[in-house]
């Protein structure tokens, strides 16, 4: 048997190893975070401020209204009291009567578009919380299929951590130690010779080295990328 055949093998299983691995990280992190989530909740955050803010600006501004209509009645009680019995005095108090009369009108304006701005923030809060409740369920559903990926993808590595065993027990420690130095600087350390010529790089080795990774009794490394080359 060629010496890197059980590398090649080695190497399928490590790849595998690797992808599962990094398939699990993904789901691992996939289920304690998701992206969609966390955007419809600071969104929804910020909305609900929103929301805070004009609702006590439309407070202040009853406020206001109140007090404005207890002057205006206070003013027009004086006015009608026929307590006022000196003219310029009672010029005075119909200016003022007037006076918070328009301001009465603009505030009136104010509190309409406050009210309006309630509104809006109150539609746009709500159809944040609906898609966040559609983003939390699509993740606990989502979450359901992962873990079940899951529990697959961690019975496949222990199936390939066991056949990893078998087949290092097999290989010359050397050649595995010459496979495990490539594998800590590429995750590929073993390149098949496809049509002449290394599958990783492209390079074409000289004849004897084609001859010799074909005939597998010794390890030959690609001179360009200084990968195994596996002559099948
Ligand atoms: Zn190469």
């Amino acid at each position: 048997m060629s010496r890197a055949e059980p590398l090649y093998r080695l190497q399928l299983i490590d790849t595998e190893i690797d992808k599962v691995a990094k398939r699990v990280r993904e789901i691992d992190a996939a289920i304690r975070n998701n992206p969609v989530v966390n955007h419809a909740r600071q969104e929804l955050e910020a909305l609900q401020k929103v929301y805070q803010r004009v609702n006590n600006d439309q407070k202040m501004l009853d406020l206001d209204a109140r007090s404005l209509d207890e002057k205006l009645k206070s003013e027009e009680e004086r006015l009608y009291s026929g307590k006022i019995k000196v003219a310029k005095e009672l010029l005075d108090v119909q200016q003022e009567i007037e006076s918070l009369k328009r301001r009465r009108a603009n505030l009136e304006e104010t509190l309409l578009a406050a009210m309006m701005a309630i509104e809006e923030s109150r539609k746009a809060e709500q159809k944040c919380a609906a898609a966040l409740k559609q983003a939390l369920k699509n993740w606990e559903e989502d979450k359901t299929a992962m873990r079940q990926e899951d529990q697959e993808l961690r019975k496949r590595y222990a199936t390939l951590v066991e056949q990893r065993k078998g087949l290092t027990n097999a290989i010359l420690p050397s050649d595995l130690n010459i496979y495990v130095s490539i594998r800590t600087k590429k995750p590929q350390a073993v390149a098949t010779l496809r049509n002449g010529a290394c599958s990783a790089c492209g390079v074409e080795p000289s004849s004897q080295m084609m001859q010799q990774a074909r005939n597998g009794s010794i390890i030959v490394i690609c001179p360009l990328c200084g990968r195994i080359l596996y002559g099948a």
